[in-house]
């Protein structure tokens, strides 16, 4: 699933081409797109409305529209953004933005897990409860030891948790763990100071360093113009169990938490460690 820098990265290819432009009509090809709002809602905020910015919160990608309410998308799984002259001839899109004088915008999406809808009041809670964004100035080390404080989930498994922190998904937890040099299953309230300053400034390393290098493409995620993110062969441990770890040369392995597969380095996040 896309994460926060893969989300930031479409944003970014996005915002240059679609800031100013009007939009024609969004034409709703598939009814699971809407399925967290009303599709006539969000036809009639399209239709003729125009594009002042292009934002992102956690992994939402806001269009905001002049005086009508704020689009989103969520890619989920395997959903895509495309920048197109006319309309992909795709067997999996989903929605077209139509523009007036300007491309075309294709929400291709194979697994119909992506949704669209309106940040209107009506918006889904996993929307309107998420936590502190972990780029922001206003995530310093202290307010992540008190986010951590008294947790006993494991810590890998809490940095998922998109109401506490926004944008960190499976990838990226993995590799900040691994930076940090945290075993991933620690109780998040047992971090001692030093882990919790380790991992701050390795989550957002390891989330601007995905940023600069354009996310990580394992199988669905395209940029806007099609092209794979090249952050994939830059992952440290992420799916590279068996693979000696960068660091010390350890065989990495891969544990299974809470459904998700992790990878971790047994040697340099061992659980004992503890300085
Ligand atoms: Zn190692």
């Amino acid at each position: 699933m896309p994460e926060l820098p893969e989300v930031e990265t479409v944003v970014r290819a996005l915002r240059p081409v679609l800031t100013g432009k009007t939009i024609d009509q969004l034409e709703l090809l598939h009814p699971r797109v809407t399925r967290h709002g009303h599709p006539h809602l969000l036809e009639d905020a399209c239709r003729g409305a125009n594009i002042v910015a292009l934002s992102r919160r956690g992994k939402f990608i806001l269009i905001e529209l002049e005086n009508r309410p704020t689009v989103a998308v969520h890619l989920r799984m395997s959903g895509q953004l495309l920048v197109s002259d006319t309309p992909l001839p795709s067997p999996h899109l989903r929605a077209i933005f139509h523009l007036e004088d300007g491309p075309t915008l294709n929400f291709v999406d194979i697994r119909t897990f992506g949704t669209i809808f309106l940040i209107d009041g009506s918006e889904p809670d996993g929307y309107r409860t998420l936590g502190i964004e972990p780029l922001s100035s206003s995530f310093t080390a202290k307010r992540f030891g008190e986010i951590l404080e008294g947790r006993a989930t494991g810590i890998k498994t809490l940095l998922l948790r998109q109401d506490l922190i926004a944008g960190i998904g499976n990838i990226y937890a993995s590799e900040a763990c691994w930076l940090a040099k945290v075993h991933p299953a620690l109780p998040a309230g047992e971090l001692n100071e030093a882990q919790v300053k380790r991992l701050h400034r390795a989550i957002r390393r390891v989330l601007s360093d995905a940023v600069e290098n354009l996310g990580t493409t394992l199988s669905d995620f395209r940029r806007p113009d099609g092209e794979p993110g090249q952050y994939g062969n830059r992952l440290h441990v992420y799916g590279r169990h068996e693979n000696p770890c960068p660091r010390c040369g350890t065989s990495i392995e891969r544990m299974v938490q809470h459904g998700r597969s992790t990878f971790f380095c047994p040697r340099c996040q061992s659980q004992q460690l503890r300085d």
